[in-house]
């Protein structure tokens, strides 16, 4: 299957660094992509996204996605961005109930679910964040957390649960420079494949992508496990040099 790179900008970025890191990225990128590439930028840059885009044709193959998106579909939310109002800037995927989100927020997955019912309604891919903290891992609990974050969103999805995009993030590895070995991550994507086709027959073909500190020195080894469909990049998407060797480590 095509592999996914995700790039997660999170509250990063500014109209000037963001135009230097897209044209940084466009003149890395090989004229054919090797995998699916998105970055998940800041909702009010958005507009800069689609205007550079538009200009810049190595750019076109880039999907853009958002880090969040409401429960609900439209009214008295302050703060919130509806999935239609995403899909107004051809936002492609939105990512759910990432851990910050979870952590920071007080995100429950049902919550999570319902996010995810709202982007799949207007066509945008939904990328489901699920893993377990290092205390839930210590715990021997890792397959039971995840298992239950992803039974959630089967259930309030039913059979849209094939258009998702599934990315397996333990906590404990976002951000702190400690990946999942290959082997434990592939252990924990073959449990969420299983899950998976117990409640679809097209499990086969749902990307599940790893998140978690991976780099260009690790993607490779990552991205070589069976039931590895990807990566969800944090800190080196905001490095081009780095995000363009993950991407062509995922050919
Ligand atoms: C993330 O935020 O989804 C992530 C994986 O971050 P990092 O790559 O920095 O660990």
């Amino acid at each position: 299957m095509t592999k996914l790179i995700a790039g997660n900008w999170k509250m990063n970025g500014s109209l000037t660094a963001n135009e230097a890191l897209l044209r940084a990225l466009a003149s890395g990128l090989p004229q054919a992509l090797p995998c699916d590439v998105a970055v998940c930028i800041p909702a009010p840059y958005f507009a800069q996204f689609q205007a550079l885009a538009a200009a810049t044709p190595a750019l076109a193959a880039v999907a853009l996605g958002a880090q969040d998106i409401s429960s609900q579909p439209a009214g008295a939310f302050t703060g919130e961005v509806s999935a239609t109002m995403l899909k107004d800037f051809a936002c492609r995927y939105a990512i759910v109930g990432h851990s910050e989100r979870r952590q920071y927020h007080g995100e429950t997955d049902a919550l999570v679910a319902a996010k995810a019912q709202q982007a799949l309604a207007v066509g945008i891919t939904p990328i489901v964040c699920v893993g377990e903290t290092l205390a839930e891992r210590e715990a021997g609990q890792t397959t039971e957390v995840v298992k239950r974050q992803l039974a959630a969103v089967i259930q309030a999805n039913g059979h849209c649960i094939s258009e998702i995009v599934l990315a397996y993030e333990p906590v404990w590895a976002i951000g702190t420079g400690k990946t999942a070995s290959p082997e434990e991550a592939q252990t924990v994507h073959a449990v969420l494949r299983a899950q998976l086709a117990a409640a679809t027959a097209h499990a086969s073909r749902v990307k599940i992508i790893y998140g978690g500190s991976m780099n260009a020195a690790n993607a490779a080894s990552l991205l070589a496990q069976p039931d590895i469909d990807g990566g969800l990049i944090g800190g080196a998407a905001l490095k081009a040099a780095d995000f363009l060797s993950i991407i062509s480590a995922a050919s």
